[in-house]
């Protein structure tokens, strides 16, 4: 029985009852894929995408990580000599500055990660809020989107 799959949505606010996981049985004819919208070129280039954002965020954060490290060996240094030291006030600037780098690049690093995790699982692309295909040249653009543009705008992200 389809029961399960097909409800009236009329009342239902799709972002409130929608849960994309564990769909019961999925039953899917023929081996198609979820993403019916995306062809596996597009799936393909968009797996790429993800992979090389995802080196590059891993490459940037063993930069910014050596930095800190090099950035707390000067402050401990000079805030040795002199508290007053304008030096020191210059590296707790640059301090801050890396490591608000490295926190959103973290963030950055698990949202590829879940998107990643999405694209081998085979439900990449797909709006999370509403189910419906989020478009190739968004996800271009936001490779680890997880909503479409109306949903996303809905949700003021
Ligand atoms: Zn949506």
């Amino acid at each position: 029985m389809l029961c399960d799959t097909i409800r009236p949505t009329g009342a239902v606010p799709p972002a409130a009852f929608h849960r994309t996981r564990d769909p019961p049985t999925a039953p899917t004819p023929q081996s198609a894929p979820i993403v019916s919208s995306m062809d596996d070129a597009h799936r393909a280039e968009l797996g790429e995408l993800l992979r090389e954002r995802r080196a590059s965020v891993e490459e940037t954060l063993v930069v910014l990580t050596s930095d800190l490290e090099a950035l707390a060996a000067a402050r401990t240094d000079s805030t040795a000599d002199d508290e007053h030291d304008p030096e020191g006030v210059t590296l707790s600037g640059e301090w801050s500055r890396l490591e608000g780098l490295r926190v959103q690049q973290e963030r950055e690093r698990t949202a590829l990660d879940a998107a990643i995790a999405r694209w081998d699982a085979g439900d990449y692309g797909v709006c999370k809020s509403c189910g419906r295909p989020i478009p190739v040249g968004r996800l271009r653009v936001r490779p680890m989107a997880t909503l479409c543009v109306s949903c996303a705008e809905r949700a003021g992200v």
